[in-house]
């Protein structure tokens, strides 16, 4: 028999993306439940109704029947479809994936078109049907999954908590193996980047918070047209964190840290004091450098001739006032731009040595300058009249 399994590391996002307004995504990581919900309906109704399903969800306790899994949609389906004969909340729905370990199984509990898949060495499977006009096309051989993919109509699904009184849920079951990564996101990366993309992401490895990251940030810049949505959980027969045994979270203004990243969040608390004095000394040091940058005057060959040169000379000098000088005449004038930077005075005088002391003048102008006509002859040229017959 199988050895019970736990989810061992936990990750999660939820963006608003670039495109809209809100974000009417909502998720659950913790207590034992992964869920996503991607809210639909006007007039911010469709956070409303992706919340409502995750507070369904978040009463289901880690040790729950799985059938509690199911039921806690269909209370949400009723409560939302109940909720929507308000007025400004006409039309809310929300689609819900919802998963639970138990044993060495992951039991789901599926309506819409958010989905979960599973990561098993090396490779991606979705673990759900999406519940779109498209996707059923698909299945009965209408639409390729290459045209389903630029469909018009990809985004209309077919089932949705609140959409009517009762709702048919799917409820698939998946074995699980030792480092299995359970994946569950809003169609916000599912429709945004293919299968093929997320499962080289994951592949490039790392923890699943920086896997999370990554397919959120390539979901925004592939598209960007969606909330995006990501929770993963990685299976293993290690004793479970504790911190994974309460908490929970929705992405937006309800959201509410799982114990493990409050752990973090504290452990970032206590480092503050320290990376403050870090950016406090990086600040001065910059700034001291700067100011000894504007300090620092340097005498150098630049286009044939001498200049003054401001800026440190590690390769931050710039032009700073052109001599005129030759730089043939310091070969003769023995080793005038050795000794580093110095004051402004210091190299001011320098250039002027170089120009007066070694006989060198400043060229006259290549012409003496034209006088110019009167400002009012200049302005606008004199209007020819025609002569009067
Ligand atoms: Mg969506």
């Amino acid at each position: 028999m199988p050895s019970p399994l736990r989810i061992v590391e936990l990750a999660a996002r939820s963006e608003t993306g670039p495109t809209r307004e809100h974000n009417e995504d909502r998720y659950l990581a913790g207590n034992g439940v992964l869920a996503v919900a991607d809210g639909m309906g006007g007039a911010r109704a469709g956070e409303v109704a992706a919340q409502m399903a995750v507070d369904s969800l978040e009463a289901v306790g880690r040790d729950a029947a799985i059938e509690e899994l199911a039921d806690a949609l269909r209370r949400a389906n009723g409560d939302i479809h109940n909720a929507a004969s308000e007025p400004d909340k006409s039309g809310m729905g929300t689609t819900a994936t919802a998963g639970v370990v138990r044993g060495s199984s992951l039991f789901l509990a599926h309506v819409g078109d958010s989905r979960a898949y599973l990561w098993r060495d090396g490779a991606l499977e979705a673990l759900t049907d999406d519940h779109s006009v498209v996707a059923e096309m698909v299945r009965s051989g209408q639409l390729t999954k290459a045209e389903a993919a630029n469909h018009p109509h990809r985004n209309v699904i077919t089932r949705a908590l609140g959409a009517a009184p009762s709702v048919e849920i799917d409820t698939p079951e998946q074995g699980l193996l030792p480092g299995d990564v359970i994946l569950i996101c809003s169609d916000g990366l599912s429709g945004a980047v293919s299968d093929k993309q997320i499962a080289a992401t994951i592949a490039a490895g790392g923890g699943l918070d920086a896997i999370a990251e990554r397919l959120v940030s390539i979901a925004n810049e592939s598209s960007g047209a969606d909330n995006v949505t990501v929770v993963m959980g990685r299976v293993d027969d290690a004793p479970a964190a504790p911190a994974l045994s309460a908490g929970g979270g929705a992405a937006g203004g309800r959201r509410s840290l799982p114990v493990f990243e409050q752990a973090r969040a504290r452990s970032r608390r206590g480092l503050r004091p320290l990376v403050a004095a870090v950016l406090t000394l990086l600040a001065l040091g910059l700034g001291a450098v700067a100011w000894i940058d504007s300090r620092s005057f340097t005498l150098r060959e630049s286009g044939g001739t001498i200049e003054v040169a401001r800026g440190l000379p590690i390769g931050l000098e710039r032009t700073w006032q052109p001599t005129g000088v030759p730089a043939s005449a310091l070969e003769e004038a023995g080793d005038p731009l050795t000794g580093g930077a110095r004051g402004r005075g210091e190299a001011v005088r320098d250039a002027v040595d170089l120009i007066w002391t070694r006989g060198i003048t400043i060229p006259e102008p290549l012409s003496a300058p034209t006088e110019l006509p009167p400002p009012a002859a200049r302005a606008t040229p004199t209007p020819t009249v025609p002569e009067q017959p």
